[in-house]
């Protein structure tokens, strides 16, 4: 790597400390990669399957067959994996809206869910046909001081009129630990002892493949996430997927084309092939993005920045956070991962709006799939407390040269002393 020589022991010192931690990354790949390939075979995919279909797509076999290995995959009776889902947010909403019913209330209990779910939950009367807006009640459980759940508050919060129960794996752009499986199905455990009946419902963007079960596997009844993460591969060109117990994939499915439709139509448009080489990927590339998360929070730990996770800890999504001082560190940190970039490495990421969310947002993506984040990204709201989240890379090398350049610009911008 062309680095800073004054970077090169720090680079080397990382390298030798994380040794341990990457071995186990790669057994979790194995395992991933494996259960992959044994859904694959179960379904004797084949190479007629990734034939694509137009119009109405009737009678695409190689769409129901991706429904089901997805299925296999996260370990649910019924899976729903489509180009259509525009994105994450499309993706939840369409799960939430499938099930939940004028009255119902729906209950997040891992505190304030991902910012652009605040206006799919939106608020009565505001004419968007959010889910307030349809008399669907919302409520959630703050985490408590460390990060965990509030059980006492979950439990005078669940009313018989809670009809799905939120759980956000992956902490979002928030300064909380991810919740790891084992936090998942202690959850989804105490909630079903209270109320047997209720949907527990997971928002599972960014956890895909990092640990070797899912949170459909723990005790979840409704999953959802982007195709456009971690189970694209960093191939499927856009789409997302819903899981779960067939009766609510269906219901979810009916939301997304139209009640007695389902997920019986839906032309896949030469996206099937990539969809279907994009999860055989994924646990690979996942590896790849998450040694390098290790790799960063090692490296900016060893000059005195604070991370979360810190590079020894339990990883259970893609996210590394890293505390910055002010917003100029922010956007030099930012604009530095772009400068490691295969495409658009020349162009100059600024702050500015985005649809869905609150606060300015400045974003490095030089991807192949626009916005792909199991490719090397950084994203950092301008609000205090100024908090970076880095996420990807496709190759262990390349997010490593993503974290090492994105020091080099702070260095390079007087914000950083060597
Ligand atoms: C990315 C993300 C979403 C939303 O996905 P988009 O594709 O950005 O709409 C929702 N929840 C979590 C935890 C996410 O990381």
């Amino acid at each position: 790597m062309q680095v800073n020589e004054a970077l090169s022991p720090y680079i080397e010192r990382v390298e030798r400390e994380i040794q341990g931690r990457l071995q186990e990354v790669d057994r979790v790949i194995d395992h991933n990669q494996w259960k992959v390939i044994r859904a694959f075979q179960k379904h004797q995919v084949s190479d007629y399957h990734f034939a694509s279909s137009t119009g109405y797509g009737y009678n695409d076999r190689g769409r129901e067959v991706l429904d089901s290995v997805y299925a296999d995959v996260f370990g649910a009776e019924a899976g729903l994996v489509r180009p259509h889902f525009a994105s994450g947010t499309h993706t939840i909403s369409t799960a939430l809206f499938g099930v939940l019913r004028p009255g119902d209330q729906l209950l997040y209990i891992s505190g304030t869910p991902y910012d652009t779910l605040h206006k799919v939950i939106g608020s009565h009367g505001d004419g968007t046909g959010s889910l307030r807006d349809w008399g669907i009640r919302y409520d959630e459980v703050d985490l408590r001081e460390d990060g965990s759940p509030d059980w006492e508050e979950i439990r005078r919060k669940l009313t018989p009129e809670t009809k799905v129960v939120g759980i956000q794996r992956s902490r979002g752009y928030d300064w909380r630990p991810s919740f790891t499986i084992a936090q998942i199905r202690e959850m989804t455990d105490f909630v079903k002892q209270l109320r047997p009946d209720v949907i527990v419902f997971v928002d599972n963007c960014y956890g895909e493949f990092t640990e070797t079960l899912e949170p459909t596997e723990a005790g979840a009844d409704l999953m959802a996430g982007s195709l456009i993460k971690n189970p694209g591969g960093g191939i499927a060109p856009t789409g997302g997927y819903i899981v779960g117990k067939r009766q609510y994939v269906e219901q979810a499915a009916y939301r997304l084309t139209a009640p007695g439709i389902g997920g019986e139509v839906g032309a896949m448009l030469d996206t099937t092939r990539s969809i279907y080489q994009g999860l055989f990927l994924a646990p690979h590339f996942v590896g790849q993005a998450v040694k390098g998360s290790i790799f960063a929070a090692c490296l900016y730990e060893q000059l005195g920045f604070e991370t979360s996770p810190r590079w020894n800890e339990a990883r259970t999504d893609l996210i590394q956070a890293i505390r910055f001082t002010g917003p100029d560190h922010l956007v030099a940190f930012v604009q530095g991962i772009q400068q490691a970039a295969a495409v658009d490495a020349y162009v100059v990421p600024e702050p500015s709006e985005m649809p869905g969310y609150e606060h300015a947002v400045i974003m490095a993506a030089g991807t192949f799939i626009q916005g792909g984040s199991l490719e090397l990204s950084a994203d950092a709201p301008i609000r205090e407390p100024y908090i970076a989240y880095m996420q990807g890379g496709l190759t262990y090398s390349h997010a490593k040269l993503g974290a090492v350049k994105a020091l080099e610009h702070l260095w390079q911008r007087g914000l950083l002393a060597l």
